[in-house]
């Protein structure tokens, strides 16, 4: 593939075994691999301006915030402080149906969301106009081509979940491609990035969508008398305060969608036939379903579990009379790097609900997720490190 520095123009050529395409929402590897985005291409729009206004944080009214929330039916908007004194991005949420960015007056909406006056000084750092959107590229991968981040998934940043969601891809993909170019994982591994990461991608981004468009929705209906003085306007402002909190709880404690996400169609997973338990925007429960992220917990001493584990595959055992010396073995024939960690007496959040019999055995892969898991090492053990590592037929 041909680079050029664009400091100097020079060009010059690198042949690479495998290339990811990190490039971003303009990605060109995804436009060579002919992968095509669809989805919803605009969910709203909003109009940024960076600025420097040394007099915004005296005239606060409020509790100083990272995030200030301005909501009126005039304009509503979100303010960011920067550096915690004079830089601010404020955000200015476009309605449904206004024209185009430069016909918006960016001037007077910036003041009625800061509240301020004509006589009120701001400079302005930089402007950025965007698009939230719901994209996601046909395909992930063309043979030795990869996509991941928003070259491969853009959405509207609800939630904060586009760059969360650009790490979780670099987690999955990077461990695949090390499993295979160390030796111990033929290619077919590969193919588990886009049967794990598409449809994660695709239910996620729903979720923020949704979510945008309960915050849209709201946004647009914000009653008239929400600034009148007295008992009703009072009353108005709590309850326009209760569904705010309400919906945006969910996108700021965003756990479900950092923690609850599973992989349920993986040909790299030994499923046991248990469903992985459900989980919203909020709120998840850890399980050790496989597909599922490992769940979190303390060993005895109060140590991580997750800083305990090995660099490889990491067999988390509840019961250290358990036998696995037959899983040992088989890791070692394929070269699969395993680590035996027992965890005995450790503050387990259990999924009983869920099927997972104590003590048992997790298999944990090197992204922290179940591959497996059972009371006891299963009777082909070698079939279920060949199914781990990719070549399970
Ligand atoms: C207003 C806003 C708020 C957001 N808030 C959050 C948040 O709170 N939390 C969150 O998780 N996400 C948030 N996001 C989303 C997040 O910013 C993106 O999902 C994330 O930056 C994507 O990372 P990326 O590395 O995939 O792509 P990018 O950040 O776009 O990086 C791609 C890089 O590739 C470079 N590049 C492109 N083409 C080439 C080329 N041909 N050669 C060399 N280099 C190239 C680009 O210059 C760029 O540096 C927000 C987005 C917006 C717009």
């Amino acid at each position: 593939m041909g680079l050029r520095d664009l400091d100097t123009g020079a060009v010059r050529t690198v042949n690479c075994r495998y290339l990811i395409g990190c490039d971003g929402a303009r990605s060109i590897v995804r436009k060579a691999i002919g992968a095509e985005l669809s989805g919803d291409a605009v969910i709203q729009r909003v109009q940024s301006t960076y600025i420097r206004a040394p007099g915004l944080i005296d005239r606060q009214r409020c509790e100083r915030a990272w995030g200030t929330g301005a909501i009126n039916p005039r304009r509503s908007g979100m303010v960011y402080a920067i550096d915690g004194r004079e830089r601010w991005l404020v955000h200015n949420y476009m309605k449904p149906g206004e024209g185009g960015f430069d016909e918006i007056d960016r001037d007077a909406c910036l003041r009625t969301i800061l509240g301020v006056e004509d006589d009120f000084n701001y400079d302005i750092l930089s402007k950025e106009d965007w698009y939230g959107r719901r994209l996601i590229a046909s395909k992930f991968r063309d043979r030795c081509a990869f996509i991941a981040g928003d070259a491969a998934h853009i959405w509207v940043p609800y939630a904060g979940y586009g760059m969360n969601a650009g790490i979780a891809d670099a987690m999955n993909l990077s461990w695949l491609l090390a499993a295979h170019l160390g030796g111990w994982a033929p290619p077919s591994i590969l193919d588990a990035y886009e049967a794990e990461r598409w449809p994660i991608t695709s239910q996620v981004s729903r979720f923020a969508m949704s979510h945008a468009e309960a915050e849209i929705r709201r946004r647009g209906s914000v009653p008239a008398d929400i600034e009148a003085a007295g008992p009703e306007g009072e009353r108005v402002r709590e309850e326009i305060g209760r569904l705010t909190y309400e919906i945006n709880v969910q996108q700021y404690a965003c756990a479900g969608l950092n923690f609850g996400t599973y992989y349920d169609r993986s040909p790299i997973i030994a499923y046991d036939g248990t469903e992985a338990p459900a989980y919203t925007m909020s709120l998840y429960t850890p399980s050790t379903v496989p597909g599922c992220r490992t769940p979190h917990f303390r060993r005895a001493d109060g140590s991580s579990i997750y800083d305990a584990m090995g660099e490889g595959f990491t067999l988390l055992r509840f019961d250290s009379a358990a036998d696995v010396a037959a899983l040992e073995a088989a890791a070692r024939v394929r070269g699969v790097p395993l680590a035996v960690l027992d965890v005995e007496g450790a503050d387990i959040a259990t999924d009983a609900g869920n099927g997972l019999v104590l003590p048992g055995l997790v298999l944990s892969r090197p992204d922290q997720h179940v591959a497996w898991r059972g009371v006891r090492v299963p009777d082909d053990p070698l079939g279920l490190i060949d199914r781990v590592r990719g070549a399970g037929g």
